[in-house]
């Protein structure tokens, strides 16, 4: 077989492991197994550019950044729905229709309304082509290659499709990917996004295409609009879309009577709470699209299809106390404990204030009666205080001054919605949560050792800080509870064998405020050992390639304190890493400080990844494309012409393998 056709077999096995995957939620194959075919077919595109597709499945993986997303006229104009907030509304719109259509035989398709951004996808011989949002309706922005990274969007379709047509839907963020998310902003120290559908629209106006990969973005579809699609109905229409590869939620229901929309509406009322993502409404649309046609639209909507809101989930309560919260970064935040209220099935008895602006913004006090709101929030939230019921001795809410878990006076960075106590290391929650940090699966990766454990520990007074962990005895272990022998012996032994763990896994470890695995890496390689970047100040640590000011003042900080600076030397006498080895020094140098590198074709005594590696530990950096910023263009065997002819137009020099090895040896 030749390397187009295995490209090609590649490219086709993933795009249908992709679609069983993110469509079916029925993979066959692994994860693992996944990842390594889409190795293979990337290093494959990247060694023969001749051969590039812009519907490769390599392209979910983003990195094409845009700077401006461009304004494109719709082809069909997307419109909006008419809402409606009642049975009788509902029942007001079939007699409107009926007056049109006059006696005929009406049937209608009941969807679900999914609360994210619209998107208008265009297809053309199978091909994604394009994705505009909605915008005013008659343009809108141009996001494509954003659009192309959401993997249940189809970049070609299965079955027999129309030539060229446009298929709406809107983008939305599942309920737990988003909490994930979250998770992992404050596990940074950043804020918490305040719901999902802000998210999802604003991801799609990121510049950074990786970054909206890395988003779990789904694409529900609800319609299509072309010429001559030979489709005679709304719910044929799902199902037309379904079988040529689109991710169609199946809640949608063809009902015969208004009866049945009824009856849909009542049902989704109460379990659109079980579904993944989240929805606010019904909308119903006459299912023949003959009859559609003959209805037409209004200045801005269809006159075939409406909306139904669900009731906004609203309930009044008194408040009675503010409290806060500190998390494991220190971020403080206050939380309104309430009388307790039934709202959307559920007793709430807590809701979030979200940070002192918030509270100020509201004018919120102890005493108050508010209305209490289940958004997209995980937590209800305060949308209002109800004035007239303010208690005569009420008195404006004073935001704390001190931790309540510590006592530390609070700290707010400027420009940063949230306080926080900087008492990182005397501070009960942020002591586990650095601990819990420390041992995590990407930092130490200590086994036997888990969260909850860490928090008994701390509770027991064995220990106050991770270098604590390193002097538990198996005696220390054996009275606590539900610790038996083995899982004593476990822990004890999975504490030692971290002692191995590689210098740039033990920095990020330590938990200093924003240096995650990556600024961890570029620390351990540009100092090479602790005592340098202890030694180092703010200006020295921020020429280092991506540290910017506020991390590099963030190191300072954490090595200033003498708390920090005994817990580094105790972690040292146990025989932690906290320096590169012999052999990773060895292949460090500066040959190619500054110096940037595009690597093209195919190499005969080294692979691609291995001369990366190299150009690296040298200080040079090594970048996908060829820009007047690239120094030299790394060229093997079969590198792509196009390749080649932008780096002859931009005058960058092409140097051979033989070449590149007298550099650097
Ligand atoms: P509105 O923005 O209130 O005018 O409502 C119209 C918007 O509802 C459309 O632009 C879609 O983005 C969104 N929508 C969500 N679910 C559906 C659905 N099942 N059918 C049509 N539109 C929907
Ligand atoms: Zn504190």
């Amino acid at each position: 077989m030749d390397v187009k056709e295995k490209i090609e077999q590649l490219r086709e096995e993933l795009r249908e492991h992709n679609y069983k995957y993110y469509v079916l939620d029925n993979p066959t194959i692994s994860d693992y197994e996944f990842d390594m075919k889409l190795k293979e077919l990337e290093s494959l595109e990247q060694q023969y550019p001749e051969y590039n597709d812009e519907s490769s499945p390599t392209v979910r993986v983003g990195g094409q950044v845009t700077k401006n997303f461009n304004t494109v006229v719709h082809d069909y104009r997307m419109y909006s729905l008419d809402n409606s907030y009642s049975v009788e509304e509902l029942l007001e719109w079939e007699k409107r229709i009926r007056k049109i259509l006059g006696d005929v035989k009406l049937s209608y398709t009941c969807e679900l309304k999914y609360d994210g951004a619209s998107i208008s996808i265009t297809y053309e011989d199978g091909v994604l082509i394009r994705a505009l949002t909605r915008g005013d309706g008659f343009q809108g922005d141009d996001v494509t290659t954003n659009i192309k990274t959401i993997r249940s969007v189809p970049l070609k379709l299965k079955g027999d499709f129309p030539k060229r047509f446009d298929i709406r839907g809107e983008i939305v963020l599942p309920l737990k990917g988003f909490e994930q998310m979250n998770k992992e902003r404050l596990a940074r120290g950043e804020e918490a996004y305040m719901n999902p559908r802000n998210t999802a629209s604003g991801s799609l106006k990121l510049q950074d295409s990786k970054v909206v990969a890395e988003r779990p973005l789904e694409c529900l579809p609800y319609s299509i609009a072309g010429r001559r699609l030979g489709i005679v109905t709304q719910y044929e229409m799902l199902d037309s879309a379904r079988t040529w590869g689109f991710k169609v939620p199946e809640q949608a229901a063809l009902c015969n009577n208004i009866e049945d929309v009824k009856e849909f509406i009542r049902y989704w009322d109460i379990h659109r709470h079980d579904l993944p993502y989240e929805t606010d409404g019904v909308v119903i649309k006459v299912n023949k699209l003959n009859q559609q046609e003959e209805l037409g639209y209004t200045a801005k909507s269809p006159r075939w299809a409406l909306a139904y809101k669900f009731k906004s989930e609203q309930a009044s309560t008194v408040l009675q106390k503010i409290s806060y919260q500190v998390g494991r970064t220190g971020a403080i935040t206050p939380v309104a404990n309430l009388e307790p209220v039934l709202l959307a099935g559920t007793t709430v008895k807590r809701a979030s204030l979200h940070n002192a602006d918030q509270i100020a913004k509201l004018d919120v006090r102890e005493g108050d009666t508010v209305f209490v709101e289940k958004g997209g929030e995980i937590i209800p939230k305060i949308t209002k205080v109800d004035i007239s019921k303010r208690p005569d001795n009420s008195v404006p809410t004073v935001y704390i001054e001190h931790c309540p878990e510590c006592g530390t006076q609070l700290k707010r960075q400027e420009g940063e919605a949230q306080h926080f106590c900087p008492n990182d290391t005397g501070c009960p929650p942020q002591i586990t949560g650095r601990i819990q940090h420390f041992i995590s699966r990407k930092a130490m990766d200590i086994e036997g050792l888990g969260g909850e454990t860490v928090e008994l520990l701390f509770e027991e007074g064995l220990i106050n800080n991770y270098a604590d962990l390193y002097i538990l005895t198996k005696e220390d272990l054996l009275p606590l509870e539900r610790m038996a022998e083995k899982s004593a012996d476990n822990l004890i032994q999975g504490v030692a064998a971290s002692v191995a763990i590689p210098f740039e896994r033990v920095l990020f470890a330590l938990g200093i405020r924003y240096v995650g695995e990556t600024v961890a890496k570029k620390l351990a390689k540009a100092f090479k050992n602790i005592d340098a970047i202890m030694n180092a100040d703010a200006e020295l640590l921020s020429q280092v390639d991506e540290i910017g000011e506020r991390i590099a003042q963030s190191v300072v900080e954490f090595f200033d304190s003498p708390q920090n600076k005994e817990l580094i030397e105790r972690l040292r006498a146990h025989g932690l890493q906290f320096s590169l080895t012999e052999e990773e020094l060895l292949n460090q140098t500066e040959k190619l400080k500054g110096l940037s590198f595009v690597v093209s074709g195919v190499f005969h005594n080294i692979t691609r990844p291995e001369l990366k590696k190299l150009i690296e530990d040298n200080g040079g950096k090594v970048s996908s494309s060829i820009s007047s910023k690239t120094n030299y263009v790394l060229a093997g065997d079969n590198m792509g012409p196009s390749k080649r002819s932008k780096a002859e137009d931009l005058g960058v020099p092409i140097i051979s393998e033989e070449e590149f090895m007298g550099k650097v040896q």
